[in-house]
């Protein structure tokens, strides 16, 4: 029995709340995992114990993700910001490549892999101030691109592909690269359109210091002398995310966040597509709630708004500092917008609850009766 606990509502874009079950459990193992009398952290990674860790955390995550057999599933190390650097080294062979600029993270995954492969920018909305998705169909993708970098979620901008681009009826072959650090595992992916994955852990699946990625088996065996091993996709698959010590502890409560995912029910729904339903829910809650006020904005267009990221502002934006105290004070934190925008943002991943999106509602709702 774990004891029901209340705690605030946190809406941190990342590092991110965490499912409580999940902490409970990592509690409880803390000294002794399973009658090892050892914690996770003090286990060899090629002990038993740890390879049972991480054979059933990949088996977990293929069954949610709804993996296909011809991909594997890597766990590394580095963040989005070394997968970065890592996909071009991995999968450039030093040529063209296309990127779909969409947001701050897209753009900075376009700066980095400028120093390795031949960049060619495809389609931008930074005319629009991040706030539409340019359509696949006005993409002007090039002949002999090596893949096509999207990100599939712009954590800051609050962009999310509700569909991801057919690249195959646009007439190109290339494979597409989607950056879904922000919203794995918030909604199913359609693996068909997709030839590599990567996210950080930390906004939605566990703590920081793994990354995953996902890739189909033929991207496998091209990276440039250059690589560093430890960082080509085909020694990491190959070892099975041992060729180092991986990130193990993140690895096990990335673990328990899979198996606290295959629990989930909404409906007769489970798993990750009931976390859809319920994710959908939250952002409609909060998205109705903003376009009905006086007093808040998001100017993103509503074809695109993203489900895990929602940055808002007030219209008199003075008034930014006494929200976030009153937010506080409330009992919901990490409201603060992202510097480059300013403003608030709710991160609404998994783990945040519909009460807690209601709970930030009514907050609204209140101070926006005080400002009248
Ligand atoms: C947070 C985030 C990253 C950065 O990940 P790091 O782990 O800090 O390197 C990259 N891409 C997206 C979309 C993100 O939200």
């Amino acid at each position: 029995m774990t004891e029901r606990i209340t705690r605030p509502y946190n809406f941190s874009a990342g590092p991110a709340a965490m499912p409580v079950e999940v902490l409970q459990q990592a509690a409880a193992d803390m000294l002794n995992w399973q009658g090892s009398g050892m914690g996770v952290m003090e286990m060899s990674h090629r002990g038993k114990a740890f390879m049972s860790i991480i054979e059933s955390a990949e088996r977990d995550l293929r069954e949610l993700l709804a993996v296909p057999p011809h991909f594997r599933i890597l766990f590394m190390q580095g963040g989005g910001l070394a997968e970065n650097a890592i996909v071009p080294l991995n999968l450039s062979r030093g040529g063209a490549v296309d990127f779909v600029i969409t947001g701050s993270w897209s753009q900075k995954s376009a700066e980095e892999a400028r120093k390795y492969a031949n960049v060619h920018i495809a389609a931008s909305n930074e005319g629009q101030a991040h706030t539409t998705l340019p359509a696949p169909a006005t993409w002007r993708l090039s002949s002999d691109a090596q893949y096509v970098h999207l990100c599939s979620n712009e954590t800051i901008h609050g962009v999310e592909f509700h569909a991801l681009p057919d690249l195959n009826a646009l007439g190109c072959q290339a494979p597409l690269v989607i950056d879904f650090s922000s919203h794995v595992a918030s909604r199913p992916v359609d693996w068909s359109r997709v030839g590599l994955a990567f996210g950080g852990a930390q906004k939605n699946l566990g703590p920081a210091g793994l990354t995953l990625v996902v890739v189909r088996e033929d991207l496998l065996g091209h990276a440039l002398k250059a690589c560093p091993t430890a960082f080509d996709y085909k020694t990491v698959a190959d070892n099975a995310s041992m060729f180092n010590t991986p990130p193990t502890y993140a690895i096990y409560v990335a673990g328990l966040t899979f198996q606290w995912l295959k629990r989930q029910t909404e409906g007769d729904l489970s798993g990750v597509a009931a976390m859809e339903r319920r994710n959908i829910a939250k952002a409609a809650l909060l998205y109705d709630f903003i376009d009905s006020s006086q007093l808040y904005l998001n100017t993103v267009d509503k074809a695109c708004r993203s489900r895990m990221n929602i940055p808002f502002f007030l219209r008199d934006e003075s008034r930014n500092e006494a929200f976030l105290a009153g937010a506080q004070a409330a009992g919901l934190l990490q409201l603060k917008g992202h510097k480059s925008l300013g403003g608030m943002r709710a991160s609404i991943y998994n783990a945040m609850p519909l009460e807690g999106v209601q709970a930030l509602v009514d907050h609204m709702r209140q101070f926006e009766k005080t400002q009248a």
